[in-house]
């Protein structure tokens, strides 16, 4: 009897709530009405009828889903603005433009290395046109949209030839599928790796169909170790670069000379990824040396792999220079057509490739700017900000020395001293949040109860636009 009265209780509770449940979701406003409002109608103008329908109708299904008992059901004006919403977030140019306030200057989260503007140019006149991209001029007949790009290489490097794909995981990927499919790689336990975004090399080589053959221990290698592992099935003898992290202390590496003289007696390729690639000499701007393609080549190895938007400053690039022979190889794969470069990254690529030769790096390209810009010139342009703010109660505002890193996989540990604008008071995270969703995005650094904004990485365009977003910010 307990047992009964029970059951129905359950259902007589099932049958309640469900009725209380059928009374909700008649409360839910129907398609016709959410469509009759102004601002939905304006958007049916700017979009079509088709579209914004379909919107309508996924929102007013979700909110069917999501519905309970005691949920309160939107209003027809609420359901308007989250469409609005959605519509104005989502159905606009994207990605937005951000100032970077973080110090970092190649930010991978924020789209790497900034173009130089005749960069910009090349990839904005290449896409609104046809273009001799595949086609011989001269002869009429079908050309290689690699054959500038391979001699403006040869010519900054000493290279032999040169390839370029969509970036530098491919181009590692389509280097190893070419040369040691089914063959064995030599690489070092202190190399064997993950760069970062999931790119391990122990997966590429998998991927690419090679074997994996750790050599040395994590923190010493010799030649001797790679020597003793050659064999009929050695395909390659990889070094990579190590990009994000330092091994300090007791540690010992073959130059890659040594490797290449290795690789040239016994007949194997030896492949160099050097991450970022400088073609300029870090030093000469108080940092560590960052590998040079130019004098990996120079050493001898057979191909070397950078990318094209790393501290190159140009596009998102693979680039790989070596001997022509192999590089025709590679041309040849299969994967070479998947991991084509596009139009537009080709002609900003060639742009900034020229800056190099024509000796303006530095002057033209805003990572080289800001990796040799002066604390001066930084300190300056802070007291400019600085002027433009109105000071407060509630935020005391300064100009601090700080310190920039190069991020994106190079130079780790290393930094460079720089001035920026520091915000005390309370809550730091919700002021660099409101500046995160501005108009005008401002990515900063939170340190302790501080925001910092490092001018080195931000483009002295966008000075007046900062201090307007602090002062904004900063007011109430
Ligand atoms: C960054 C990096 C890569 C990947 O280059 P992408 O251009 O990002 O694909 C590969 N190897 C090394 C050593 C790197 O630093």
């Amino acid at each position: 009897m307990k047992i009964l009265t029970t059951i129905y209780n359950r259902r007589l509770s099932n049958h309640l709530s469900s009725l209380n449940m059928q009374e909700k979701l008649r409360q839910i406003p129907s398609v016709s009405s959410i469509l009759m409002d102004q601002h939905i109608s304006n958007l049916v103008d700017e979009f079509s009828p088709e579209v914004i329908t379909k919107l309508v109708q996924n929102k007013l299904g979700e909110i069917r889903l999501t519905a309970t008992c005691t949920s309160e059901i939107p209003t027809i004006s609420e359901i308007v603005n989250q469409i609005s919403n959605h519509v104005q977030s989502n159905w606009t140019d994207w990605p937005r433009n951000v100032i970077n306030a973080t110090g970092v200057v190649i930010h991978t989260n924020l789209g790497r290395a900034p173009l130089s503007s005749e960069s910009m140019y090349a990839a904005t006149d290449s896409s609104k046109s046809y273009s001799d991209l595949e086609l011989e001029l001269n002869s009429g007949k079908r050309g290689s949209r690699q054959a500038r790009v391979s001699k403006l290489l040869s010519a900054l490097t000493g290279a032999e030839a040169g390839l370029v794909v969509n970036n530098n995981a491919a181009a590692l990927m389509l280097g190893l599928s070419a040369l040691a499919l089914n063959k064995e790689v030599i690489v070092s336990r202190s190399e064997a790796v993950e760069i970062g975004g999931g790119f391990r090399i122990p997966d590429v080589l998998k991927q690419s169909g090679a074997a994996l053959v750790e050599v040395g221990t994590t923190n010493r290698t010799y030649v001797e170790d790679y020597e003793r592992e050659i064999t009929e099935e050695t395909g390659a003898i990889l070094s990579i670069h190590a990009s994000n992290f330092k091994i300090i202390g007791f540690t010992s590496t073959p130059s890659i000379s040594d490797l290449s003289n290795l690789g040239i007696r016994r007949g194997i390729p030896v492949l160099h990824d050097v991450g970022s690639g400088s073609l300029l000499d870090t030093t000469k701007y108080g940092l560590a040396a960052e590998p040079q393609p130019q004098a990996s080549i120079a050493a001898g190895t057979d191909l070397c792999f950078f990318s094209g938007d790393k501290l190159l400053g140009g596009p998102q690039a693979g680039i790989v220079i070596g001997r022509k022979t192999y590089i025709d190889q590679l041309s040849r794969h299969p994967l070479a057509r998947a991991f084509r470069i596009d139009k537009m990254n080709l002609a900003a690529l060639t742009a900034t490739l020229i800056h190099y030769l024509k000796k303006e790096a530095e002057t033209k390209i805003p990572v080289w700017q800001m990796i040799s810009a002066k604390s001066d010139d930084l300190r300056k342009r802070a007291h400019n900000i600085l002027n433009q703010i109105s000071s407060n109660d509630i935020y005391s505002i300064e100009i601090i020395e700080t310190e920039s890193t190069i991020g994106g996989g190079s130079l780790p540990g290393e930094t460079m001293k720089s001035v920026g604008i520091k915000i005390i008071g309370k809550n730091p995270e919700n002021l660099a949040s409101k500046m995160r969703k501005g108009n005008r995005p401002v990515v900063s650094r939170i340190e302790g109860n501080t925001v910092i904004f490092d001018l080195r990485t931000v483009l002295p365009n966008d000075d007046d636009i900062l201090a307007t977003v602090i002062s904004e910010n900063t007011q109430e």
